[in-house]
């Protein structure tokens, strides 16, 4: 009888939910053929959904849950805080203590010269922030034709108008008819899938110098900015050659540009190091802060500002900054962020990923070059991917790229675990909090998946 009740909201559940919600990132028009998933909780790092399936989370959420799911100690400091104080605003001069307290945390973490933070609740509004808060800096100096800011292509920094506008995503741009001017992009570098026969770091320099070419054809005078994440999320796990970075910082140095490092993704100890700007050496103006932030428990972002331009934002010159959000700096959701990280802190989650799992993981993804369809595994901590490709040799994809991904992602969930896929990318991030044993099991189910797509490849000829 209790089964048949649970069954009976699993399909009342999904009817529901077809009737009224828009979901993101979803084809409208196809969903209700296809159906929707409903996850009713989660443990650790496993997830189980509303028709008794056990997932193993090789995501964690959206890139988010670093400290793992289930953490009772999170959700008693909300509940404490929620009954001290739920919500007060922090225009006209107001604060709380959890949001005093977590800049102080957070700028002891950052980098060095990044000793500020404005607060927003995603990383997309984190990014509109910075685009106001750029034209400001630029403005207050002077300099008023310093507009344009430049990112890469197959960028992701987030869905409103100026996030999507930065980010280099032609699918989302279709939508709503960005970028809007003074958005510019250039090429990724994606050395796997746009390198050809360059050595790696030949093509990170050719990449890198692509910035100092758009500056060239643009005016420096007109370029106000250059924003990227260290390592492209969405865009496919693109870890860039070392020779990458320090020439976008030299480029922007000569001609300068403001350097916004979106750490989104990169941020808490997902790549081994507290920020992916601490392992490639990005001096960055601006950082982006979520997801990880709060392990997504409550929804907060956080936008780090350097010394430097905090001296003009905040200097004489400036006036008031016009600029807020309700919930900006929302006391619930920072003292959630300051028990998140003390979790990562205390766990030593960032070195346990950094000297043990991020890389037992490399050493297992490349058990899997022996795989017909895997042309390439690459991965910094705990953030990773699997390339899937018609022929290893020449890295040449299938056509059309991205159903080989998906045929690969049904069968992951068929196999109880969700990886996500980009293009034919297989993509990894999982909690922080993953041992050796969750390696394996991963690799168990992962090979299993392949095996089913490979099956699949074969019989639709596409191979
Ligand atoms: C997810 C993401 C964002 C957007 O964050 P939201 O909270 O979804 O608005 C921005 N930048 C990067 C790199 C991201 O991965």
């Amino acid at each position: 009888m209790a089964q048949a009740v649970r069954r009976n909201s699993s399909a009342h559940w999904k009817a529901t939910d077809l009737s009224h919600h828009i979901h993101p990132f979803t084809d409208q028009h196809a969903l209700p053929g296809q159906g929707v998933r409903v996850i009713v909780r989660a443990e650790g790092t496993y997830l189980f959904d509303s028709d008794d399936n056990k997932l193993l989370d090789a995501f964690a959420g959206l890139w988010c849950v670093n400290v793992g799911y289930g953490r009772k100690e999170i959700a008693q400091v909300a509940y404490d805080q929620m009954v001290q104080l739920p919500y007060y605003n922090t225009f006209f001069k107001t604060t709380t203590p959890p949001t005093a307290e977590l800049g102080k945390v957070l700028a002891d973490l950052a980098p060095k010269q990044l000793n500020h933070v404005f607060y927003g609740l995603s990383g997309s509004d984190a990014n509109d922030t910075i685009c106001r808060m750029v034209r400001h800096y630029w403005n207050v100096l002077g300099k008023k034709t310093k507009k344009t800011i430049i990112s890469r292509q197959n960028g992701y920094h987030g869905s409103t108008m100026a996030s999507a506008s930065l980010g280099g995503m032609k699918a989302m741009h279709e939508v709503g008819d960005l970028p809007l001017p003074g958005f510019v992009h250039i090429m990724q570098p994606y050395w796997f899938g746009q390198g050809g026969d360059m050595p790696p770091d030949e093509f990170g320099l050719k990449a890198a110098r692509a910035l100092e070419e758009k500056i060239l054809e643009l005016g420096a005078d007109n370029c106000a900015a250059f924003i990227g994440e260290p390592i492209q999320g969405a865009g496919g796990v693109i870890i860039p050659p070392a020779s990458y970075w320090p020439e976008i910082q030299r480029i922007c140095k000569k001609y300068d540009l403001l350097l916004i490092a979106d750490e989104v993704i990169c941020g808490f100890g997902r790549t081994g190091h507290w920020f992916a700007s601490e392992y490639f050496k990005i001096e960055a103006d601006f950082m982006t802060m979520a997801k990880g932030l709060t392990s997504g428990y409550l929804p907060l972002s956080g936008l780090m500002v350097s010394d430097r331009v905090f001296a003009v934002i905040g200097g004489d010159k400036a006036g008031e900054l016009t600029h807020g959000y309700t919930y900006s700096g929302h006391p619930a959701c920072c003292a959630v962020a300051i028990e998140n990280i003390r979790i990562i802190r205390d766990e030593g989650l960032v070195e346990k990923v950094r000297d043990v799992t991020g890389p037992y993981l490399a050493k297992r993804l490349k058990e899997l070059h022996d795989h017909p369809l895997v042309g390439e595994t690459r991965n910094l901590g705990l953030i990773g991917a699997i390339e899937l490709v018609k022929d290893k040799a020449t890295r040449k994809t299938f056509e059309p790229l991205g159903d080989v991904g998906l045929i690969c992602r049904e069968h992951c969930f068929k196999s109880g675990l969700v990886m996500r896929a980009t293009r034919d990318t297989m993509l990894i991030s999982p909690p922080l909090t993953w041992t050796k044993a969750n390696v394996d099991e991963f690799m168990t189910l992962t090979r299993k998946a392949l095996d089913l797509t490979l099956a699949d490849v074969r019989k639709k000829g596409l191979l």
